[in-house]
Order: C-alpha cells, then sequence, then structure tokens
C-alpha cells in the first residue's frame, strides 16, 4: 500500500482537525495508508511518525488546535535539516505529503518537492493571508470569535463615552481586521495594507459626537505601525489609545485579543472548507500528482503550482474597507 503523510505546521487553525479526519478517512477510501506526523516538520525530522485508522481521527471535527500539534522547525530551514526529513519519509516509505498550514509551511513543502518528494498543500491561517484561495481555513472561525468579542465590548461601551480600541491579529495582514471591523459595525479600522493619518483618526472621532454617538469603536491590527518611530516593542492598539488620550482628550480602553481568536469549535464554513480540500488533496495525491496547493475559488476547487501559488500576491478586498468608511462617517 502506498504511503501518506500528514503534517500540520506553524500556526495553528481551527479546521485542522477537520482537515485531517477527512485526509485519513479519503486516504483509506483511496487503497492509501495515512501515517501521522506529529509536530509538524520538527516531529518529522525527529521520527514522530506513526500509522492511523479510521478511529483515529474519531470526535475531532469540532475540535479547534491539532490534533498532530504543531510546530516551527529552525532546522528545517537548513539543507541538513531537511537532508533529515527526507531520508525520515525514505526510511517509513512514505512518498507524498499532505501539508496543512500556511505560507512558511508552503515554502518548507515546496523545498521538499524539490527535493523529490511529492507534497500537496492546503492552507490553513487564520490571517488568511495565502493566495489562490478565497479563504484559508480557519479564518471563518478567527473573524467570528472576534465579532463575538466584540459584540461584547459594544455592550459596556454603550454604558460609557469612552474611546475602545479593539486589537486584532494579522501581522502582515489587514484581513481579520477589516472583516471583523465591518461585520461588528467598527467606526475607524486600522490595517497594514492602507496608510493612515491617527490626526484625521481623532478629527473623525470629534466629529462622531455631532453625529450623535456616544463611544467609538477602533479595530486596530496588530500589525498597524502606529507612530513613525515605532520599534514594534508596544501594541499598535496601546500606542494609538495613548495618542488619542493625548491629542483629542478622549478616555480610551484597549482589549487585545490575542489567541483566544484561535480557538474554539470551528464554524460550518471552515469545517466544510477543510473537509473539501482535504478530500481532493488526497484524491490528487492517489493520482501521482504533486506540487500543488489546493484553494477554494468562486466556491469551486482548484490545483495551483506550489512555486506559482506562493510567488502570488493575496490581494485583500478593498472594497470593504471603503464601504466601512461610508457607513461610519454618515
Ligand atoms: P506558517 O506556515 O503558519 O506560515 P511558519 O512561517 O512558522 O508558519 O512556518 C512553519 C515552518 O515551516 C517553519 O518553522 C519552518 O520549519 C518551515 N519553513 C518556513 N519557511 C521556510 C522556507 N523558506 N524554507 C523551508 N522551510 C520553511
Amino acid at each position: 500500500m502506498r504511503r501518506v503523510g500528514i503534517l500540520t505546521s506553524g500556526g495553528d487553525a481551527p479546521g485542522m482537525n477537520a482537515a485531517i479526519r477527512t485526509a485519513v478517512r479519503t486516504a483509506l477510501h483511496f487503497g492509501l495508508e495515512p501515517w501521522a506526523i506529529y509536530r509538524g516538520y520538527h516531529g518529522l525530522i525527529h521520527g514522530e511518525l506513526a500509522a492511523m485508522g479510521s478511529r483515529d481521527v474519531s470526535g475531532i471535527i469540532q475540535r479547534g488546535g491539532t490534533i498532530l500539534k504543531s510546530a516551527r522547525s529552525e532546522e528545517f530551514m537548513t539543507p541538513e535539516g531537511r537532508a533529515k526529513a527526507v531520508d525520515m519519509l525514505r526510511r517509513h516509505e512514505i512518498d507524498s505529503l499532505l501539508v496543512i498550514g500556511g505560507d512558511g509551511s508552503f515554502r518548507g513543502a515546496l523545498s521538499l518537492q524539490q527535493e523529490g518528494v511529492n507534497v500537496m498543500g492546503i492552507p490553513a491561517t487564520i490571517d488568511n493571508d495565502i493566495a489562490c484561495t478565497d479563504y484559508s481555513i480557519g479564518f471563518d472561525t478567527a473573524v467570528n470569535n472576534v465579532m463575538d468579542a466584540v459584540n461584547k465590548i459594544r455592550d459596556t461601551a454603550s454604558s460609557h463615552d469612552r474611546v475602545y480600541l479593539v486589537e486584532v491579529m494579522g501581522r502582515h495582514s489587514g484581513y481579520i481586521a477589516l472583516y471583523s471591523g465591518l461585520a461588528c459595525g467598527a467606526d475607524v479600522i486600522l490595517i497594514p495594507e492602507v496608510p493612515y493619518d491617527l490626526d484625521a483618526v481623532c478629527e473623525q472621532i470629534s466629529q462622531a459626537a455631532e453625529l450623535g454617538k456616544t463611544f467609538n469603536i477602533i479595530v486596530v491590527a496588530e500589525g498597524v505601525h502606529a507612530i513613525g518611530d515605532d520599534d514594534g516593542s508596544e501594541n499598535p492598539a496601546m500606542q494609538i489609545g495613548r495618542y488619542i488620550e493625548e491629542q483629542a482628550g478622549f478616555e480610551t480602553r484597549i482589549t487585545i485579543l490575542g489567541h483566544i481568536q484561535r480557538g474554539g469549535a470551528p464554524t460550518v464554513r471552515d469545517r466544510l472548507l477543510a473537509s473539501r480540500l482535504a478530500y481532493h488533496a488526497v484524491e490528487l495525491i492517489f493520482q501521482g500528482k504533486g506540487g500543488k496547493m489546493l484553494g477554494e475559488v468562486d466556491q469551486k476547487v482548484v490545483a495551483f503550482d506550489l512555486e506559482y501559488a506562493l510567488a502570488q500576491e493575496k490581494q485583500l478586498n478593498l472594497d470593504y474597507y471603503r464601504l466601512s468608511n461610508i457607513l461610519s462617517t454618515i
């Protein structure tokens, strides 16, 4: 029986377990032998491998995180580390590898492909910063988590005249901030992709009172550079909050949502996306294909060359940004 290795790597994302479940059972369906590789490339180098059966993935579809664990591996970034990884796969007679992860994990997968391992990638990252797919696994759950949190902040905000800043994940990408900001009716959304002027933000908040608003909610992506001399050591929401207090005289409250954004049961969308992509990825492996990532584009599953996909830049839909501005300034 041909063997297929399955690993999750990089930042964990809700829905990874749904993908693992589907990958294992689809492999069995096609007569392939699924092997778990624990702790991503780190575990691969260090031999953390085990054969899997259908019951090993029972009861996980509703769980966030990843039963295969995830890790980051510096060793894998070296040619010696990768040689160990390839050797480990050969020793276990695994010729194909399904990589469930983000951009860095895909770069790692591509380097394995170049060493002769058949790889297939499916995008799983809450940041949604991978090109060639409309959404990556975990994003929908994360953005719903943010929405739940902001709904609660809104309740308390409506009792006081203050400016509430909510910092969300996204070191290089404003996806979580933009989608949650629009969905929560934020007054201001600050994202790395769009330059902004803090004095204009203060001005907007001042004018908001004239529009009858008693409080303001600002959603800030963690990757925003708040002030000119920002050295990245302080959260942007803290810096921006202080600036607004000092320059515009408003009382501010800061919430940094952190890791609760990643947790919880995956949403329907994430479970379906994970199941669909994992099924097709294993089907392609069964057909002997490799060097691809699968994405969902306009509701269709599409396979892209991994090298091509990694060279593309994910575009943010700035219509959402413009729409949010219209709705919050009228
Ligand atoms: P994510 O997949 O969520 O973007 P990382 O960027 O941390 O997460 O990548 C996960 C792992 O993939 C890294 O720890 C490293 O082992 C491997 N990796 C990342 N970039 C490369 C690269 N350019 N070449 C080889 N391996 C890489």
